[in-house]
């Protein structure tokens, strides 16, 4: 980890192994693992291991690194064939807890929409 990293961020922490988890996938730039408290069968958050607040911060050129990530974690999951949803809360009003960006990979069961 390089010193772009914030010493009070959880994911900062998560990606150091300060604080443990299970990587699913990891690559030089991403990392994902299961969220702690999931909203469907299937429910990983996709980060980039450079810290960032938000997708307003987030370089251009990584969101490409992002994507092709989760694509490969869509097919490592088995969840290409029957989809799932990709998640960016944003701000206070986007609902946005943990301040280092991150994307939910939400599966496994027929999603609702318009969420609340
Ligand atoms: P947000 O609301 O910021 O979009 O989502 C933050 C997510 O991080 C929540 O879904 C929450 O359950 C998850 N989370 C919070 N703390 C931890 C943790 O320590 N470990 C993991 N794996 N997930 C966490
Ligand atoms: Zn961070």
């Amino acid at each position: 980890m390089d010193d772009s990293s914030s010493p009070d961020c959880l994911f900062c922490k998560i990606v150091k192994g300060i604080i443990p988890s299970n990587f699913i996938y990891e690559d030089d730039t991403v990392v994902a693992f299961p969220d702690i408290s999931p909203v469907a069968p299937v429910h990983f958050l996709i980060i980039p291991k450079q810290h960032f607040v938000s997708i307003m911060d987030v370089p251009v050129e990584l969101i490409g690194l992002v994507h092709q990530a989760t694509r490969d974690i869509v097919h490592q999951e088995g969840l290409a064939t029957r989809g799932f949803r990709l998640v960016n809360n944003c701000g206070s009003d986007g609902g946005q807890v943990v301040q280092h960006v991150h994307w939910h990979l939400l599966a496994g069961r027929k999603l609702t929409w318009p969420p609340g």
